[in-house]
C-alpha cells in the first residue's frame, strides 16, 4: 500500500477492545499486575508495568512512526530535542560525531553545551559536500548526524553518499528528517541507523503539541534507544502522542497543500524588487535539487528567503498579517521565523554570517490559507 493509505490503514486504525476508529487515549502513570501473581504456573508478563516504560497510546504511536519510516522500533519523546539528545544518549564519553554543520539551532546548541561536557566531541563538517564527512572522521568517530534540507538555507545533503561515507568507517548515520516527514523522504531505505523527528512540526500539524519521535533500523538499536527512552526518561504524555496519532492521519493533504503553496511563493517572491534570494529545493536552479529529488518525493514546505535590507526583513515580519511572527513550522497557519533572534540566536554571530544565515533572512512555512491570500499579504507587507 501506498503510504498515503498507510497513514489511515495501519495496526492501530482500529481499537480491539471497543471497535474505535482510533486509539483510546490511556491517561495513568502505572499498570496492574496482579496476573503476575494470581497463577504462578501461567507466568503471564503483562506488556505494561510503569507508563514511563511504556504506554498502549504511546506504543501506537511509536507502531506507527516505525512503519512510515520502513524502521525496526519507534520510540517517542517530550519534544524533538529530547529525541535528539536520548539518540546522542547511547554514546559514550570520548566519542566523537560528525555533525552537518547547519543542523536545526538547538541540536548545535545541545552537542555544543551539553554533550561536551559530558565528554560527546563533535566536529560539524559542510555535509552538502560529503568528502568534508569523510575528511572529518577519526579513529573516536561513532556516528556521522545529518540533516537534509537544512534549515534555515534548505542545504541539500546527499544521503546516499553520506551514509556511504559513514558504512565504510563503520559509523553509524543518524538523519533528522523533520522538514521532510516519511510521507516525502525514508532515510532507513537509503541505510540511515537512526531517523529523528521533531513531531512538533509536520507531523503533529497544528502547532499544538511539543513532541519527538525516533525510529532505528535494527532491534538492537532499538534496545539502546530504549534504555535510554527509559532511563532518561523524556517521555510525553499520552494525550500530546495521541494529538500526535491524529495529526499523523491528514499528513498527505496538508503537506501536499502547504507543498504547492511552498512552490507558488516562492517562485513569485523571486521575482518581488525587494527579494534578493529564494531558498528552495522546488526551484529548478536549487544547487542541490538533482540529489533532492533522487532522494525525496517532494521539495517540501519550508522556504526562506533574503530581503535586500534588513529594514525589509523586519518591515516584513511588522506588517505580516496572516504569517505569524514565530518560532517553529509545518502548522496549519503560515509562519514567518527570523533566524537570527529566533531558531539560531544561540549561532554565535560570526559563525552563522559564515553560514549565510544573515539578518535579511525569513523562513517560511506556508499553512492551508489560500496562497493567493498569502502572496497578497506577503506583497504588501513588503512594500
Ligand atoms: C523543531 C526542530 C527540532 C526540535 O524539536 P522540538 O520539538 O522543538 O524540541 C529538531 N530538529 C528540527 C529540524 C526541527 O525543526
Amino acid at each position: 500500500m501506498q503510504l498515503s493509505t498507510r497513514l489511515i490503514h495501519n495496526d492501530h486504525d482500529t481499537d480491539p477492545s471497543s471497535g474505535a476508529l482510533g486509539v483510546p487515549l490511556i491517561q495513568t502513570s502505572t499498570f496492574d499486575q496482579s496476573a503476575c501473581f494470581a497463577d504462578p504456573a501461567d507466568g503471564r508478563v503483562p506488556r505494561y508495568d510503569y507508563a514511563r516504560s511504556g504506554n498502549p497510546t504511546r506504543s501506537a504511536l511509536e507502531e506507527i512512526i516505525a512503519g512510515l519510516e520502513g524502521g525496526e522500533c519507534g520510540y517517542a519523546f517530550g519534544s524533538g530535542i529530547a529525541a535528539v539528545s536520548s539518540a546522542l544518549g547511547i554514546f559514550s564519553a570520548g566519542d566523537h560525531i560528525v555533525a552537518a554543520e547547519d543542523i536545526y539551532g538547538g541540536s548545535y546548541r545541545i552537542l555544543n553545551t551539553f554533550f561536551k561536557r559530558w565528554g560527546l566531541e563533535l566536529t560539524a563538517a559542510d555535509a552538502s559536500r560529503p568528502e568534508q564527512i569523510r575528511a572529518a572522521i577519526k579513529p573516536n568517530t561513532r556516528a556521522v548526524y545529518l540533516e537534509t534540507p537544512s534549515n534555515p538555507l534548505l542545504k541539500i545533503t546527499d544521503l546516499k553518499a553520506c551514509i556511504a561515507v559513514a558504512k565504510e568507517a563503520g559509523l553509524l548515520s543518524i538523519v533528522d528528517n523533520t522538514f521532510m516527514t516519511p510521507y516525502l523522504q525514508r532515510p532507513i531505505e537509503f541505510g540511515a541507523d537512526i531517523v529523528l523527528h521533531s513531531a512538533t512540526k509536520f507531523l503533529g500539524g497544528h502547532s499544538d503539541v511539543i513532541s519527538g519521535l525516533a525510529v532505528t533500523a535494527t532491534k538492537e538499536l532499538g534496545k539502546r534507544l530504549y534504555a535510554v527512552q527509559n532511563g532518561f526518561g523524556a517521555v510525553p504524555g499520552p494525550w500530546d502522542v495521541w494529538l500526535v496519532i491524529r495529526g499523523i492521519k491528514t499528513l498527505k493533504v496538508r503537506l501536499d497543500a502547504q507543498q504547492a503553496a511552498a512552490q507558488f511563493l516562492s517562485r513569485r517572491l523571486r521575482e518581488h524588487p525587494h527579494v534578493d534570494a529564494v531558498y528552495y529545493p522546488g526551484l529548478e536552479d536549487h544547487p542541490g535539487k538533482a540529489v533532492h529529488d533522487a532522494q525525496a518525493s517532494g521539495a517540501g514546505a519550508v522556504f526562506s528567503f533574503k530581503t535586500k535590507t534588513v529594514e525589509q526583513a523586519l518591515g516584513f515580519l511588522r506588517r505580516t498579517k496572516l504569517a505569524a511572527a514565530a518560532v517553529s513550522l509545518g502548522g496549519v497557519e503560515t509562519i514567518a521565523s527570523y533566524p537570527v533572534r529566533m531558531s539560531h540566536a544561540s549561532i554565535p554571530r560570526p559563525e552563522r554570517e559564515r553560514l549565510g544565515i544573515t539578518d535579511t533572512l525569513i523562513r517560511i512555512s506556508p499553512g492551508l490559507e489560500d496562497p493567493e491570500d498569502l502572496l497578497e499579504d506577503f506583497e504588501q507587507a513588503l512594500a
